[in-house]
């Protein structure tokens, strides 16, 4: 197969022979990975040090970090513990990092990722400042042609998009936003220099897990917050701290231990979820095990009992719990019945966890508007406008989300097998197989696509599964002499159909306007996009796929 070593002329030569002028001075690579964060990092490492594949990167961004490298909003922060949120795939990588801080802010997060990179020494083939525009399927030479916005143009035999699944921001078409007299921003794509809130009248926009993690900060510096809830959302405490010397040397010794764990647990986290029932337990027993789950905080509060995704009768226990919980906290009745005003299973959306969220509106500077009951209706140059009343504004905060799992995909206006493009092809919603690959795109790869466990998992597990099968798969053409691989039309049937019966088997699809199901997003199919079935029946899967000689996928010589 075509992976060996080309040299810069012998490129050339081949490209001026079979392509446009355009094309005449492009390298041509094994593999071109798209995006440098944590997924794009870990592919280059592995099939440029592990396969010995000539492989290159670009990233839009000046740096590594990915989604990291944009979310710099205040009180940014991962809701995977430390220990769990990085690779475990090295023991070197693993020891040699410091994590101060039980969650890792996004500061450091970025630092990890520089360290990453500096110590597998990746920079030197990833091309930053470089974003992709279009990406053809060259069927005569079987190479994907990847246009960049600087006008750089590549080639490559193999095209992985590590692009993100929460990368593309999502700011709302309200009108009059171009006529705003004060400044504006979306959290995910957050100025590096901050901004600066002293004295400023704040309005926020969202109540997901970002404008939850954002309302406390803002707060303590603004003059006043006003916090726009369209959707009231469920929060558990973080319980942020530093991490203990004892701790974080204990964790180094169990890392073989933690990534056991990561594997085993459904939701790739450090913790596994008990296995007994909200019913398994008396009322009083089960309200002391919420409360301890409280004050130790995190997403392990949901881990508490196996079936609080399940029932609604075993949500709801969770769910009052919290709705209790909130009513305590929020001093001002009418707040606390707004912000309890929960229309939705608790984590049936991706449940946040905070720092002194619900707190916040205890504050004098702070208040909550209800944009349910009276819909934002125009950017005025003052400020935002509801239905009932203007809010005068000095700086709008979208912590609006993202055009989620397929955005990143389709802005790259990805064409395959006779021109078809991938926006065609997922006009009714994503359709792929094993969330990897995509009937008429052959040689293109996607880690932690749309039908991969991806967003409802700690992120670093399925993104090290996925490079390691890509890795391996790639690996097993070679030794066998394989061309292509693409996904046959039926097998990427069935995967729909399987990740469809997974999700509906929870209470996932219940949340009617999650980013989950695309609901975000005016005009976006309402798709249960994540596979629901957990990482571990995942994992055996794709290896099984793997141990069939790659099945439901076509190898052509
Ligand atoms: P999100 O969950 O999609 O929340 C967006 C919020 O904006 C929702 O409250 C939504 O209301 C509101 N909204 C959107 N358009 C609006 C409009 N036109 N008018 C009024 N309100 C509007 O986005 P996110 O909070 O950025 O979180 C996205 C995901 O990123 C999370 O679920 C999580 O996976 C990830 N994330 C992770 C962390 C972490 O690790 N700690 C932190 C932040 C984000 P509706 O609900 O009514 O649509």
């Amino acid at each position: 197969m075509g992976l060996d070593r080309v040299d810069a002329g012998d490129m050339g030569r081949a490209g001026a022979a079979t392509q446009t002028d355009a094309h005449a001075d492009a390298a041509t690579l094994d593999a071109l990975i798209v995006g440098a964060g944590f997924s794009g990092l870990y592919q280059l490492h592995c099939l440029r040090d592990r396969l010995g594949l000539k492989v290159q990167v670009v990233e839009a961004a000046d740096g590594v970090g990915g989604t990291w490298y944009w979310n710099r909003y205040p009180g940014a922060r991962c809701d995977s513990e430390s220990h769990s949120y990085c690779y475990t795939f090295s023991e070197d990588l693993y020891r040699s990092w410091e994590w101060s801080e039980r969650y890792p802010g996004h500061d450091e997060i970025r630092r990890y990722l520089n360290f990453v990179a500096d110590r597998l020494d990746l920079r030197r083939d990833i091309r930053f400042g470089t974003r992709v525009v279009a990406a053809v399927y060259d069927q005569d030479n079987n190479l994907w042609r990847v246009t960049t916005a600087n006008g750089v143009m590549l080639s490559a035999k193999f095209l992985i998009a590590a692009v993100g699944c929460l990368s593309t921001a999502n700011v709302p078409q309200i009108q009059g936003l171009d006529r705003f007299k004060g400044q504006w921003f979306h959290t995910g794509e957050w100025p590096h220099a901050g901004v600066d809130f002293r004295g400023k009248r704040v309005g926020l926009i969202g109540t997901g897990s970002t404008g939850i993690q954002a309302a406390p900060v803002i707060a303590e510096s603004a003059a006043h917050l006003t916090v726009f809830q369209r959707t009231a959302n469920y929060s558990v405490p973080a319980q942020n701290a530093p991490l203990s010397e004892t701790f974080r040397r204990d964790i180094k010794e169990r890392r073989s231990e933690v990534r056991a764990t990561t594997h085993a647990a459904n939701n790739g986290h450090s913790f596994l979820i008990e296995n007994r029932s909200v019913f398994d337990v008396t009322v009083e027993e089960r309200e002391a095990i919420f409360e301890t789950a409280w004050q130790r905080g995190g997403l392990q509060f949901r881990a508490n009992f196996n079936d609080i995704l399940l029932t609604r009768e075993a949500n709801e226990t969770a769910a009052s719990f919290i709705r209790t919980k909130i009513r305590t906290i929020v001093r001002d009745p009418k707040t606390a019945e707004l912000l309890a005003d929960i229309d939705h299973p608790y984590a049936a959306k991706r449940p946040p966890i905070d720092t002194g969220y619900f707190e916040t509106f205890n504050r004098d500077n702070v208040v909550l508007v209800d944009v349910r009951a009276n819909p934002i209706e125009a950017i005025v140059p003052d400020g935002v406008q509801t239905r009932d009343a203007v809010y005068d504004l000095d700086i709008i905060v979208f912590a609006t989300g993202f055009d989620a799992m397929t955005g990143p995909l389709l802005r790259m206006n990805i064409r395959g097998r006779d021109g078809l493009a991938l926006s065609k092809v997922w006009e009714a919603g994503p359709q792929n197989y094993l969330g990897l690959q995509v009937a008429g795109f052959p040689n293109f790869f996607t880690v932690t696509g749309p039908g991969s466990p991806s967003v409802l998992c700690n992120m670093p597990v399925p993104i090290e599964q996925h490079a390691e099968w890509i890795t391996d798969c790639i690996r097993y053409m070679r030794d066998h002499k394989f061309e292509t691989i693409e996904a046959r039309p039926q097998a990427m049937v069935s995967w729909v159909s399987e990740v469809n019966a997974a999700a509906n088997a929870t209470l996932l699809p219940q949340a009617h306007h999650s980013w989950y199901l695309g609901a975000n997003v005016p005009g976006k199919p309402r798709v249960f996009m994540p596979y629901a079935g957990g990482m571990p029946r995942y994992r055996q899967i794709c290896d099984d796929v793997a141990a069939k000689g790659y099945e439901g996928f076509e190898l052509r010589r």
